[in-house]
């Protein structure tokens, strides 16, 4: 089965920054033809791991297939700046541009996303992402503020913007026709989220304001003890939505792979999107 489906990969630079797992799950990411998102981490020691962690990959060839993450909040402006057009020395051309959640904003600092876009797209030769929320950001005063600022964000250089995880189709769809009655023409991404564990699912949604549908729970319950088969449900579950929101004729996927390599590129594979390492998975470049 081919398909037309591209998936962006969401992966987290390890606790040491790399490892030979970690290159090697971008590699095998990377060889879909898609691109590895890194995250970046808002606080010092993040920061660092994630900055190690796409130095390592640049180095070994893979700034051309990588999305460097940078987070507004926990540094000065020319800081940030600095460091994008350090990213673009190295070759790197696709940021993902974020408030970040932590620390709160300091004075010298972006004070939201829209502001770090609109910069980061003053320094040309990226394309940016920036992050939204179809039930909203859990700081939104009102409905027509958060489709506001996205738009704002999509105006000043935005290129397509990536939703929060969601489970509920029609929350995503309801969402996507908002945005475009409010005059976005630019792609609104999917973000999916496979589920690790049942109960780390609701801390994470507890956090970010998202909804864990009744249907979900009941598919998980009493799993904890059986990660096999909550590993299975999750690669069905998420291959599942994937190609409804296909049939509802979304043509890119982002997927938050917590560095599950060998699950996400299992979905990927469900889904058609070709791959240029063959299965079964090397346990070698399992994870991070
Ligand atoms: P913003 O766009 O600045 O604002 C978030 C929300 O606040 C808006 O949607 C809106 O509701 C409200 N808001 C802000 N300013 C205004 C305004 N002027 N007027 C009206 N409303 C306003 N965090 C990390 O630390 N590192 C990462 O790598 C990372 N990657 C992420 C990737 C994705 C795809 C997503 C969805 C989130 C990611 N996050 C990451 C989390 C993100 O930093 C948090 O969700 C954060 O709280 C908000 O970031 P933002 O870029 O959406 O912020």
């Amino acid at each position: 089965m081919t398909s037309s489906l591209y998936i962006s990969f969401e992966v987290f630079p390890p606790k040491s920054g790399t490892s030979e797992k970690f290159v090697g799950g971008v590699r095998a990411l990377a060889g879909t033809g898609s691109h590895v998102s890194v995250t970046y981490g808002a606080s010092g020691s993040g920061r660092d791991r994630s900055e190690t962690a796409l130095n390592a990959l640049c180095d070994a060839g893979f700034a051309g297939s990588i999305a460097a993450h940078l987070t507004a909040t926990g540094q000065p402006k020319d800081q940030i700046l600095a460091l994008a057009r350090f990213w673009k020395s190295k070759g790197i051309r696709r940021l993902v541009a974020l408030r970040g959640d932590a620390p709160p904003v300091g004075p010298g600092e972006f004070a939201c996303a829209a502001e770090l876009t609109e910069a980061l797209a003053g320094i040309g030769g990226f394309d940016i992402g920036v992050a939204c929320y179809p039930e909203g950001h859990p700081k939104s005063t009102s409905r027509e503020a958060e489709i506001d600022h996205l738009k704002r964000k999509l105006d000043g250089g935005a290129s397509h913007a990536i939703t929060q995880f969601f489970f509920d189709l029609d929350l995503f769809l309801r969402f996507r026709d908002e945005c475009v009655a409010a005059g976005m023409e630019k792609p609104i991404v999917p973000g999916l989220l496979p589920i690790a564990s049942l109960d780390g699912l609701h801390k994470f949604a507890d956090g970010c304001g998202a909804t864990v549908p009744a249907w979900l729970d009941a598919r998980f319950a009493g799993l904890e003890n059986d990660p096999e088969t909550v590993r299975t449900l999750s690669v069905a579950t998420t291959v599942s939505l994937g190609e409804r929101l296909a049939a509802e004729g979304v043509d890119h996927i982002h997927l938050y792979t917590l560095n599950r390599t060998r699950d996400a590129m299992t979905i990927a594979r469900a889904l058609g999107v070709p791959q240029s390492v063959p299965f079964p998975f090397p346990a070698t470049e399992e994870a991070a």
